[in-house]
Parts: structure tokens; C-alpha cells; sequence
């Protein structure tokens, strides 16, 4: 039986790095190593320098490429990192097209580092395949997607998307970072490269900072391997141990904090406080069955919206579970501010114009009983309630 036959929970435990050859141990051993020896002056050995190729950051590279239904796996010292080292497969005079509200830091290296070496963008709204469609030029090369979407949820067709890119001769990146491939396979639908904040769910414990990219062709992972040792931005050891060990509960912590989410969802959906509710597991969301075609949940994110600021610095201050925190997909549950978090790079009206208004909030669920979540969002909404009527009565005064 081979591994490919396990379900994606067993795989998670039990793939070609289990057990290390020479000792037996069940942890991949940590290789500090920066160099090695060289026994032949005419044949170096599969590792020479560890920028190029280390073997724990290669278990790492391997288990994710596996996972993600890829050949190739690259492991990264941030997000970031994975994503600008892939737009670096592009080329002066290109033109990406790409999801208008996509991570703040993307946004920052589209529009402030790119611009720079000559490569054009054009921001869309990919719920809308007619607008994808007419950004397209006779440049455009790439098509960069994040599914669902940061911090609105919005949910684009994968599978639409890439066809679209392929008969144009273009690629496709995908950020998978919100639903990791324990519920969608980007590659599966056609992308031809996923990226990942591993320091989200894939690592889940908020204690490391890593990024990864995987792809389905050869010719494309010799490019981007290239890429990873010429620009250098590679995963330190220790990270990619960690990256490693957190791999391995992956399934269990994003089904437990997706059951939260889901829960929170209809929670707020009905609470008088909230103006909105944005999450792909709810059945008015404008994209809910798409999400049941393309993935296997809505994932463990989800933003609702408040009246004004003020109701939101009433509701933070008060919340008392939830680290409020930039970042996402950690064992704790984390409440963000998107306007002055992660979405803090992206200028006001930029802001404004995409809907990432400043009195949304963005939840990761984490793994903390729902009862007690809901207790205490319901304890702090009461506070808003109390803070906004006696706003009122002032001004009867
Ligand atoms: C956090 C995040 C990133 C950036 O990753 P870092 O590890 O912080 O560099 C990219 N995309 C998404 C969707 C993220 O949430």
C-alpha cells in the first residue's frame, strides 16, 4: 500500500520522513549544518551548501508538496517571502492580474516594489469572472488569487480562474493560507502555484514565522527552485521543525476551530449588534455553494462588521478571550483589527473602496470551547449595547 492511499489525516503522520534511515527516531532531526564535506573534488554529494538544499528544511519541503498534491515543495522565512520570491518568476513589462482585496502585505509588494521593476497590476474583484476577464492584457502573465478572501471571505472560482489563465498562457498563484489542503487543493483545480503563510494554521501555534510555495510541474519547480537559492530567503532549521511538528495536528485543530467558526457565524448572524456577518460557511453568503464545490469547509476565519468605531473599541476592550493580534490560525482564538492590522498598508480609501470598513473585525477561531467564546462575545456586545445607550441618553439631555 502506498501513501497516496491514506486519507490526507494519516498522511499528515505517517509520509516518507516518519523515520530517520540512520537512527530510527520519529522526529525529523534538526541539521544545523550550513555546509558539507565534499569527499570527491569532481562529485559533491546531494547536499553541498544549506541556502541551496538542507535536509530538515527538504523533510518540510517534501511533506507540504505531498500534502498539496504537488511535486515540489519550498519552504520560505516568511509568507512574504514565498510570494515575492514566486513574482519573481515574472519579468519587466508584465502584468498580474490580481483579487482586489488580497493580504496587505501582497498589496504592498504589487503596488510599492514591483511597480518599481517594471511589472503592472490590475486590481479585481474575482467573484466577478466578466471583470477578470476584461483585465486581461496582452501582457498579463500572471493571475495571483487568495480564496476565501482577506478579511471579506469573498470566495473565487478556482477552477474558472485557471481556465481563463491557461488560455491566455498565463500562471496561477493561489494563497492558500486560509484553508490549508486539509480543505482545499489548489493544484487539484488547476493553479499551478500555492502559497502559504505557514505561520498561520500549517504551523498553528503562534510561535513561528514561515512561508511556503508548492507546484505540480517539474519545469516550474527547476524555476522557482532557482528562484529560492538565488534570492535566498530560505526557512531556517529550527523553523521548519517546527513547521513540521505543527503539520501534524493540522487536521484536528482546523476541524475543531472551523466547528467554532461556524457556530460564532450563526451566532452573530442573529445577534442585534452586529451589521454583518462575512463567512462562506453561512447559507447567504453570496458564494456558499461554490465554497462546497471547490473546498471541503469554509474554514476557521470569519469578519463581522459593528456599527462605528466607537462600538469596536467598546467591543475590544472588553472582549476577554481572544489575543487581539495581527495574524491568524493559531491554537488561541485571534481577533484583528484588518484597518490598522493587516490591512494597514493598504491607504484609507484603498481600504474604503474594497470594503475594509473601520468598523469590521476579522476572527480566527481558535481551539477554546465555542460556549465559553460565545459567553464572552456576548459579554462584550452587551457592552457596546450599554456604552451606545447611554450615548443616547446624553443627547436627550
Ligand atoms: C499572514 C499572511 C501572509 C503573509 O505571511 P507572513 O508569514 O506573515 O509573511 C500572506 N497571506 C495571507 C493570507 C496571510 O494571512
Amino acid at each position: 500500500m502506498n501513501n497516496n492511499e491514506f486519507t490526507f489525516e494519516t498522511r499528515l503522520l505517517h509520509n516518507r520522513h516518519k523515520i530517520d534511515p540512520t537512527t530510527g527516531a520519529v522526529s525529523v532531526p534538526i541539521q544545523h549544518a550550513s555546509t558539507f564535506h565534499q569527499y570527491d573534488i569532481d562529485q559533491f554529494g546531494k547536499y553541498d551548501y544549506s541556502r541551496s538544499l538542507n535536509p530538515t528544511r527538504e523533510a518540510l519541503e517534501d511533506v507540504i508538496a505531498e500534502l498539496e498534491g504537488g511535486i515540489r515543495g519550498f519552504a520560505f522565512s516568511s509568507g512574504m517571502a514565498a510570494i515575492s520570491t514566486a513574482f519573481l518568476l515574472l519579468s519587466s513589462g508584465d502584468h498580474v492580474v490580481i483579487t482586489e482585496d488580497v493580504y496587505g502585505g501582497t498589496f504592498r509588494m504589487v503596488t510599492e516594489v514591483l511597480t518599481r521593476f517594471g511589472i503592472e497590476h490590475t486590481f479585481v474583484d474575482m467573484t466577478d469572472l466578466n471583470q477578470v476577464q476584461a483585465a486581461i492584457q496582452p501582457n498579463t502573465k500572471a493571475f495571483y488569487m487568495e480564496t476565501p478572501s482577506n478579511p471579506l471571505l469573498k470566495v473565487a472560482d478556482i477552477r474558472a480562474i485557471c481556465n481563463l489563465a491557461k488560455e491566455v498562457q498565463a500562471l496561477t498563484f493561489i494563497d492558500n493560507t486560509f484553508l490549508t489542503p486539509a480543505l482545499q487543493k489548489p493544484l487539484e483545480l488547476g493553479a499551478d502555484i500555492v502559497l502559504h503563510s505557514a505561520t498561520k494554521f500549517l504551523s498553528g501555534h503562534s510561535d513561528v514565522v514561515a512561508g511556503l510555495a508548492v507546484v505540480k510541474d517539474e519545469e516550474l519547480g527547476k524555476r522557482l527552485g532557482y528562484l529560492q537559492n538565488a534570492f535566498g530567503a530560505v526557512l531556517g532549521v529550527q523553523d521548519a521543525w517546527l513547521v513540521l511538528r505543527g503539520l501534524k495536528t493540522l487536521s484536528v485543530r482546523l476541524e475543531q476551530s472551523q466547528k467554532s467558526a461556524q457556530i460564532l457565524a450563526d451566532f452573530l448572524s442573529s445577534h442585534p449588534m452586529i451589521k454583518e456577518v462575512y463567512y462562506p460557511g453561512l447559507k447567504n453568503h453570496p458564494q456558499y455553494e461554490l465554497q462546497q464545490v471547490q473546498a471541503l469547509g469554509a474554514g476557521a476565519v470569519l469578519s463581522f462588521e459593528l456599527a462605528d468605531e466607537e462600538a469596536v473599541r467598546t467591543f475590544v476592550a472588553n472582549v476577554k478571550i481572544p489575543v487581539f493580534a495581527v495574524s491568524l490560525g493559531a491554537v488561541e482564538s485571534i481577533l484583528s483589527y484588518p484597518a490598522k492590522m493587516s490591512h494597514a498598508a493598504m491607504p484609507q480609501t484603498e481600504r474604503e473602496k474594497r470594503g475594509i470598513s473601520n468598523s469590521l473585525l476579522r476572527f480566527s477561531a481558535g481551539l477554546e470551547n465555542p460556549n465559553d467564546l460565545i459567553l464572552d462575545i456576548s459579554q462584550a456586545l452587551g457592552k457596546v449595547s450599554e456604552s451606545q445607550l447611554a450615548l443616547h441618553q446624553g443627547e436627550h439631555l
